[in-house]
């Protein structure tokens, strides 16, 4: 048994050695940061070259720069000039991207600033972003050179106080939470350290992440806002903000944004991170979580802050989505002839690409399942969900990606997905 751990153990560091070493090939420390106008209407889509920075840190496993899974609805490959090879890749999601969907992007063309994060190349790369189309496959949207050794690429600007609010190790082997503050004023310091405390006990008070807790650091920057709380444009409350910050994105009240990507990853690049939550110093209830972009919650809503966080992080870290149903809405949201590549619903256009769901379902249960007495604790593939009430299917009754029934509960197969991404960046 011990020579077996052994050889194991040793096999493992092998693994990692090499993985390394590889990435010390192409990467020195810290991490290049360049932002770009993401613009278009819901026919066109394009993207322009702003500017590129370089940043202190790079949190990133260094034994996985390939991305495996591809989720999201862009992606962003690096190739090493010289050698022609894909030397970094990764998964995201855009606030762009849902604006899509508004009937808005049918008569106007808008652009948003948005930045992406990689590690530092050693030699020339060519960053190429692409775009996942209606049929599920990624096209080529943009294309850059970029020499890292050029002499104007400037360090970026950053003179904020941070905190370190939870710290297990090396952010190289952990997954490192930025938590920034939205609409705290230049009073409201002790204010904001107190809702980041609340803040990590209250998501360490969820399973999976409690099991989790020392696969964690997580870190806060202090940016004051001029103004005391969160804009609402419903309600005609108006507040100068660290981050422009409204409720009421895309005519929805509770949804809570920031349209600068830019100013947030300025920021954010004060400490090493992976994920980003913005705290709103608001008792509203609401939020949001937009896929390795950034998540955002009230911090002061007494009933359900940390249902809010963790449902959010759902989104913004594990590329999870909603799993309820919009009333009388049949799926505009996902085409039913393709599979979602997030893991917690389907189409059921091709279910067997959903592995973490069929290694869990019930045995011999219908698909689709019928929801009743018999069923209503099983992992099934329930009608209803993804904004839709027709043609997209959920695994469970409940989950906290539907609806928070007091339980805290998270389904199964968001569960497991959500501790597969935890290991993604400490394994
Ligand atoms: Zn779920």
């Amino acid at each position: 048994m011990m020579k077996k751990q052994l050889i194991l153990t040793l096999l493992l560091s092998v693994i990692c050695f090499t993985a390394n070493a590889q990435f010390d090939k192409y990467f020195e420390s810290g991490a290049l940061r360049m932002d770009y106008l993401h613009a278009g209407d819901n026919t066109h889509e394009t993207y322009y070259f702003s500017n590129i920075s370089h940043e202190t840190y790079w949190a990133g496993n260094k034994s996985n720069v390939i991305d495996s899974k591809e989720y999201g609805t862009q992606l962003v490959k690096i190739f090493d000039v010289k050698s022609g090879k894909l030397i970094f890749s990764r998964g995201h999601c855009t606030l762009f991207n849902e604006w899509l969907f508004t009937n808005e992007a049918s008569t106007s063309r808008r652009a948003f600033r948005e930045s992406i994060q990689f590690p530092t190349p050693k030699n020339k790369v060519r960053v190429e972003i692409y775009k996942r189309n209606k049929k599920g496959n990624f096209i080529k949207g943009f294309s850059q050179i970029i020499d890292p050794k050029k002499y104007d690429i400037a360090p970026a600007k950053i003179d904020f106080k941070t905190i370190d609010l939870e710290y297990h190790g090396h952010f190289s082997k952990k997954l490192d939470i930025v938590l920034l503050a939205e609409g705290y004023d230049a009073t409201q310091y002790d204010l904001f350290v107190a809702d980041c405390k609340k803040y990590v006990e209250d998501i360490f008070s969820f399973s999976p992440y409690k099991e989790r807790r020392k696969d964690f650091n997580i870190r806060a920057v202090w940016t004051p806002s001029k103004d005391s709380g969160v804009t609402i444009p419903g309600e005609n409350i108006w507040r100068n903000t660290a981050f422009g910050g409204r409720f009421y994105t895309f005519d929805s009240e509770r949804y809570f944004t920031i349209e600068d990507y830019t100013e947030v990853c300025m920021v954010a690049g004060s400490v090493p991170y992976d994920a980003i939550y913005i705290l709103g110093n608001t008792l509203k209830y609401g939020g949001g979580g937009i896929y390795n972009f950034y998540a955002i919650g009230s911090a002061r809503n007494k009933e359900l802050a940390g249902e809010v966080h963790v449902h959010e992080m759902g989104h913004s870290i594990c590329g999870l989505t909603d799993e309820y149903a919009a009333n009388g809405v049949t799926n505009e949201m996902y085409n039913s002839k393709v599979e979602p590549w997030e893991e917690n619903i389907t189409t059921l256009a091709d279910f067997k690409k959903k592995e973490i769901w069929n290694s869990l379902l019930s045995k011999n249960i219908d698909i689709p399942t019928q929801l009743n007495e018999k069923t209503e604790n099983k992992v099934a593939v329930f009608e209803g969900a993804g904004y839709s009430e027709k043609g997209v299917y959920r695994p469970k009754k409940n989950c906290m990606m539907r609806a928070f029934d007091g339980s805290g509960l998270f389904c199964p197969i968001c569960k497991e997905a959500i501790n597969r991404t935890i290991d993604r960046y400490t394994k």
